[in-house]
């Protein structure tokens, strides 16, 4: 069954999946088309339609039959042939030449390129020698009767074929004609056969039923920064959610103890890289479960909905705790594609002469850590190093030396010198070093010395990547639960206070419960997240089913206003199940799948970076008579003296005043580079101001 879905895509003279940075198929490429499967099962794309057939579908099996198609002209050869296009794929049409059809051939040689025209003819099979064995469809072509124009095209502001050559903004500023490329018909269509399979699986299969739960809602504690909808009370304000949290455990009080959404989501994070003010999850929850439940669940429903063109996934999906992903990975989500693992090698410098060694192995947590890059002497410039060593200064106060233990030919590095023999001799054997490796070596605090050689792992392996070294195999997909979660974090900004690890609602370990009332900072919980490729795909977590327990997490660990949440403190003193879920981020997963270079590309209407929309101009401003019923006052840049915000003064009843800043519809010059995230170090060191230390 190569094709089960019906519609599917075909890559011509193209091996695997898109790498990052390697290409983009060009749109209307001859490489690639897209077709109908032979399969029965497929749905009729035909139905209701004044069209026959797609232009895609047609065969020799279509031999002799008067067809009528509808698509796009893709392009013209010499007045003699014609490439229409619809979402299925191309078809060769004959221009008649004769004087009889005169009116035809006038309209489809003068209608622009991209025009949409109607028409009706006979599938006839193409000279021989002149098949085209590139095109699903290159052994017919059509003989026009009649032709009609749908709608002309006026010039384009890119040829849309011309993929590789539009930039980000181009692109999103005229979406709908960017979306014409057969590299985001297949994203989306794919997109939407993952959800169909998706569906099936949990309400036909598995009995959950899909619920929506509201847009506007109010504030909740902790969490994402939220945006804020003015309402027509003064003073007053919904707030979008940040997922359906609160309402699928309320689901659940309420009895409908399987609960499933395709559920969109809002959060106020303008500045990480990418990510999208709104997007999608699919969100569950469920009574009577288990983590356990909820794992294997989640297993079920990816190998059910993925795409039968990819490599089929194997279940169970392995699993690590918490603490161990940041021991040998620096990241509580690790790319598990390749080794290059952090090794502890703070017992091999007990005795080191090495002053700052020794000194950092007498601090508490103190710590040497180290990765082996292989091949890295050979790959890697002075160039690099230094680069190297300025991100760990700049970004995690640390210094990261590297070490040639066995290199030939002289490379700058003061500490290989310093090292006694024992101890390269050491390095050698424990960390399995080969001739042209190189290691880096990094003292400091554990967390953070694990962090940054985490983050310079990933680092590395993009750099040996970019020289032609295969470290990640492109069609692999790693799928990793990360488990055993602290509940509670050190809050960044003040590390004497705790935050939720996932959210307030989380349920502790059972065998660590006691210490949630003496030690909070030491209890693990029962959350678990789902990783992908090294991308977080999915969260969630058994949850705290108990009022008591809750309202004790909220009012004495979190120190939030537990009023804001008193409608759930009380349902789930009216007999609440015990319940646990789970949300994947569709856009992540699905962009992962297809090897998009960015979740944009999976997205029908994305947002930039900066949470703009290039091609109506969102957010925009208001008149002051749409803005009268909201008791709001909008302060522009110029009043405020800023120059980047404009800031809107909400003048409440109570004298209370809230600034929420919202983003001015001056055009960012810088717009394009937000977009345009490359994966090299330098570059990343533009966005990424909070690498993950935690
Ligand atoms: N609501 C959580 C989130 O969005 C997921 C969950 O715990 O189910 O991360």
């Amino acid at each position: 069954m190569p094709f089960p879905w019906g519609l599917c895509l075909v890559y011509k003279n193209w091996a695997g999946p898109i790498r990052k940075k390697i290409l983009l198929p060009l749109l209307g490429s001859s490489t690639r088309y897209l077709m109908l499967s032979a399969q029965k099962r497929t749905s009729d794309f035909n139905s209701f339609a004044v069209r026959t057939n797609t232009c895609g579908e047609l065969r020799s099996s279509h031999l002799g039959q008067e067809v009528t198609l509808c698509g796009w002209i893709q392009y013209r050869r010499q007045s003699l042939f014609l490439i229409l296009r619809d979402f299925h794929g191309l078809i060769q049409v004959v221009i008649p030449q004769d004087e009889s059809a005169a009116s035809v051939k006038k309209l489809l040689c003068e209608a622009p390129i991209e025009s949409v025209v109607q028409l009706t003819g006979t599938v006839i099979s193409r000279p021989p020698g002149q098949e085209n064995p590139k095109m699903p469809t290159g052994e017919i072509e059509i003989k026009v009767k009649t032709a009609e124009l749908l709608n002309s095209c006026k010039k384009l502001p890119f040829e849309i074929k011309d993929f590789m050559k539009k930039t980000e903004a181009l692109r999103m500023k005229f979406r709908y004609l960017d979306l014409r490329s057969s590299q985001m018909q297949y994203n989306l269509r794919l997109r939407s056969q993952m959800v169909m399979k998706m569906r099936e699986y949990l309400c036909n299969l598995h009995g959950f039923v899909d619920i929506e739960t509201p847009t506007l809602f109010k504030k909740t504690p902790g969490g994402a920064k939220e945006f804020v909808v003015p309402s027509r009370e003064p003073g007053k304000f919904y707030s979008l959610p940040q997922s359906p949290q609160q309402f699928k455990q309320l689901l659940m009080v309420g009895g409908f103890d399987r609960y499933f959404q395709v559920a969109r989501c809002y959060r106020d994070e303008g500045s990480k890289p990418e990510r999208q003010p709104e997007f999608t999850q699919i969100d569950i929850e469920m009574s009577f479960v288990d983590q356990a439940g909820i794992q294997k669940l989640v297993e079920g429903l990816l190998q059910y909905s993925w795409p039968k063109d990819k490599n089929p996934l194997t279940i169970p999906f392995p699993s690590m705790t918490y603490t161990e992903a940041l021991d040998f990975y620096g990241t509580d989500k690790p790319d598990t594609r390749f080794g290059m693992k952090i090794v502890d090698v703070s017992d091999i410098f007990r005795n080191t002469k090495i002053e700052f060694l020794q000194d950092m192995l007498k601090e508490p947590q103190g710590a040497i850590k180290t990765v082996c890059i292989p091949g890295g002497a050979k790959y890697l410039k002075n160039k690099d190093f230094e680069t190297i060593k300025e991100f760990a200064v700049n970004h995690f106060n640390q210094e990261v030396s590297p070490l040639f233990l066995k290199t030939s030919g002289s490379r700058k590095c003061p500490l290989t010198k310093l090292l006694k023999e024992e101890e390269k001799s050491a390095l050698i054997s424990l960390l399995r070093v080969q001739e042209e490796d190189v290691v880096l070596l990094t003292a400091g605090e554990h967390h953070k010395a694990c962090s940054v050689l985490g983050k310079l792992r990933l680092e590395c392996a993009d750099l040996l990547e970019a020289r032609g070294v295969v470290l990640r195999d492109p069609a692999a997909f790693h799928f990793l639960w990360v488990v055993e979660f602290p509940l509670f974090l050190p809050k960044e900004e003040d590390p004497r206070e705790l935050e939720s690890a996932h959210h307030p609602f989380t349920a502790p370990h059972p065998s660590d419960v006691h210490l949630l009332y003496t030690e909070p900072e030491k209890v693990r919980s029962q959350h678990y997240d789902l990783v992908l490729n090294g991308s977080e795909i999915g969260g969630g977590s058994i949850r705290i089913h108990k009022a008591e327990q809750q309202q004790y997490v909220l009012e004495a660990v979190l120190k939030e206003d537990v009023k804001l949440l008193s409608h759930l403190l009380q349902a789930l003193d009216f007999g609440a199940p015990p319940h646990g879920g789970i949300a994947l981020g569709l856009d992540r997963l699905v962009c992962l799948i297809t090897g998009s270079p960015s979740i944009r590309d999976v997205i029908a209407f994305p947002k930039t970076f900066r949470g703009h929309d290039l091609m109506s101009n969102a957010p925009d401003y208001l008149s002051p008579e749409d803005i009268e019923p909201y008791h709001i006052q909008v302060k522009r840049a110029e009043d405020t003296g800023r120059t980047d915000v404009q800031s809107v003064v909400c003048e409440a009843q109570s004298s209370q005043r809230l600034i929420l800043p919202s983003l001015t519809k001056t055009e960012n010059p810088f717009e394009n580079l937000a977009l345009d995230q490359t994966p090299e170090l330098l570059d990343r060191r533009k966005s990424s101001k909070n690498p993950e230390n935690k």
